[in-house]
């Protein structure tokens, strides 16, 4: 049964899971029509070094990233944060940036396992590596107890078997 979210305009959209579960390819199929709306930290590290992989630069990479999604919320503009968001403190950061501008906070959990995430990693061009995803993947359980306690307004976890959704946004 794909996960159906009707969500207003004014919506940050947080992606929450590890290297490889699918966040990009997931923010690529459901806002095609608008690419701008997907908001990334691997194309902001690129956007200052050249390099999306690069863990060198991660302050300057954040720094830009929720700039760019601070000025798209004043804007009054749909975004959608693709990033790890594995870290309480990340994911409090973007949670605080929707409420400062009347956004809905919306957490899209991607509970996908170290097999498949490692999988998908080994088919891609630049590999994170599996001590990152192992780590990642920790992270995920982690965050998966934070979560209810956080407050977002809304939360849909996304599991591996079944990633399909139907995504309305109110003009
Ligand atoms: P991210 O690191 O979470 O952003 O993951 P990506 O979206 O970059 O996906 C990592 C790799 O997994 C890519 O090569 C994708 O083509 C592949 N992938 C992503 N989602 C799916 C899926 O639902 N099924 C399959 N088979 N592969 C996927
Ligand atoms: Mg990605």
């Amino acid at each position: 049964m794909p996960v159906s979210m009707k969500l207003p305009r004014r919506t940050l959209l947080v992606l929450c899971g590890p290297a490889g579960s699918g966040k990009s390819t997931f923010a690529a199929r459901y806002f095609s029509a608008i690419p701008t709306m997907v908001v990334s930290s691997d194309y902001c590290r690129a956007m200052i070094c050249d390099d999306p992989t690069n863990q060198q630069v991660n302050r300057d990479t954040f720094d830009v990233f929720h700039y760019i999604i601070r000025k798209r919320l004043f804007n009054g503009r749909f975004t959608v944060a693709d990033s790890t968001a594995l870290h309480a403190e990340a994911r409090r950061k973007l949670w605080e940036l929707a409420f400062h501008f009347g956004y809905l906070k919306c957490l899209v959990v991607f509970n996908v396992s170290l097999a498949t995430c490692l999988e998908r990693d080994r088919l891609r061009e630049r590999q994170v590596g599996s001590q990152v995803i192992e780590y990642h993947i920790r992270l995920l359980q982690k965050a998966l107890q934070e979560i209810p306690a956080e407050q977002w307004d809304r939360v849909y976890v996304l599991n591996e078997d079944d990633m399909e959704a139907t995504i309305e946004i109110d003009p």
